[in-house]
């Protein structure tokens, strides 16, 4: 055996998404103790870049040492309490994780289905909540990765609240891929992933929970199932300053590594992010409609960071993405869930979100299908998504 060196990829799937030099340095330097003063601060200031990746001045955000699913349950083990009546939107892949999880959690949930490739529907949630007063918590995924679908978190959490609920946002994908904001949209326990918009390394969550949310966690009468994931017990870790206790070993490089990744984005500006992000997810769209190529999602509703497509009729799935793969270094997703085989995921997520990118999926892509028989005209497509550039998309 010898050391392991990756292969060169450009990943354009659902994540994780190509990281940065800048942060990959960053995750490189020396370990240092995770109770060091130095390293205190380092913590303090990953919270308060947190609090403005989130738009949030809630005290309570931190991130979890664990990947997106590891954020997932935090929330449902911490905030929901056995025999809590839990509404659970369903409309892709991670919606079902959720109500996996609010069960095991103890929850009695309530599941709402919406079409897949469709937005959860304020109006069923909201008739839903009316009629079944004793739901006190709703939860939801806003940027639906199974499906590239956006739903509309601010008008589901101000439901929740007019109907006396605690909400449950996964934010994996949104988390500064598209417009987010914690504290103005009433949102009282939210999780994400780093390796998603953030583009960082996979493998930490970010977390955050309103003043709402901490109260019902702090009322608990029967401690978390989870020992790993007690809040009431990490509380005491992501403290203030040196009171800190030690609950487990923070994994030190990926912090380092978090760290440089929020720095990122707070120099680039979260309105900015979101912005870049919808050009160039505008770009790809009209290189992919002169492929021939549909996306699934309406419009109104599709993710800028994760685009659902339907893959060509008499073109095989793996086929496809093995070439772009092998030739082209290129990652692309595949369907999940009721997608798989018939759908592939492009994302354009975070530092993987740029024209060089855009142009090289379309010309890659173009240039397998046409050797597959597909009839299209790659240099086309390019030319439609650099016009695209041209025109100003609406700012997010
Ligand atoms: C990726 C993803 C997750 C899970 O994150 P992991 O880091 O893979 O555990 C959860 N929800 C959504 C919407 C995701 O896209």
């Amino acid at each position: 055996m010898e050391s392991f060196h990756p292969p060169h990829r450009v990943l354009m799937g659902p994540g994780p998404s190509d990281v940065s030099e800048r942060v990959l340095k960053a995750l490189s330097q020396q370990t240092i103790g995770h109770l060091d003063p130095s390293f205190v601060t380092l913590m303090d200031q990953i919270k308060s870049l947190l609090q403005y990746a989130f738009q949030t001045k809630n005290e309570l955000t931190i991130p979890v040492s664990a990947p997106g699913s590891a954020g997932m349950e935090t929330c449902f083990m911490n905030v929901v309490h056995p025999g809590d009546r839990v509404l659970v939107c369903i409309n892709g892949v991670f919606g079902m994780r959720m109500q996996e999880v609010a069960k095991r959690a103890g929850a009695d949930v309530v599941a709402l289905e919406f079409d897949w490739g469709s937005p959860v529907d304020p109006a069923r949630v909201e008739a839903t909540l009316a009629s079944d007063p004793a739901i006190n918590c709703i939860a939801f995924v806003h940027a639906e990765t199974s499906t590239g679908v956006r739903s509309d978190a601010k008008a589901l959490c101000k439901i929740a609240r007019e109907h006396k609920c605690l909400s449950i946002v996964d934010a994996v994908t949104s988390l500064a891929g598209i417009e987010l904001r914690v504290d103005e949209w009433g949102i009282d326990a939210i999780y994400s992933g780093t390796q998603k918009c953030l583009s960082c390394i996979p493998g930490l969550a970010p977390v955050s929970f309103s003043e709402r949310a901490v109260a019902r966690i702090k009322e608990r009468t029967t401690p978390s199932d989870s020992w790993f994931l007690d809040l009431n017990l990490v509380m005491g870790y992501w403290g203030e300053g040196n009171k800190r206790t030690y609950h487990h070993t923070a994994p030190v490089n990926s912090l380092y590594a978090l760290h440089e990744a929020l720095l990122i984005v707070q120099e680039e500006g979260l309105e900015n992010a979101w912005a870049r992000h919808q050009t160039h997810h505008h770009a790809l769209a009209k290189g992919l409609a002169m492929l021939g190529i549909e996306l699934i999602v309406d419009e109104a509703h599709r993710l800028p960071e994760l685009n659902t497509v339907a893959i060509p009729e008499g073109i095989d799935d793996a086929t496809v993405r093995s070439a772009l793969l092998q030739r082209f270094d290129l990652e692309i997703g595949a369907g999940l869930g009721k997608f798989a085989g018939n759908a592939w995921r492009i994302g354009l997520m975070g530092n993987g979100c740029t024209r060089q990118n855009v142009l090289h999926c379309l010309s890659a892509l173009g240039t397998v299908l046409q050797e597959q028989g597909y009839h299209c005209d790659p240099d086309s497509a390019l030319n439609a998504a650099e016009r695209a550039y041209d025109t100003p998309t609406s700012a997010y």
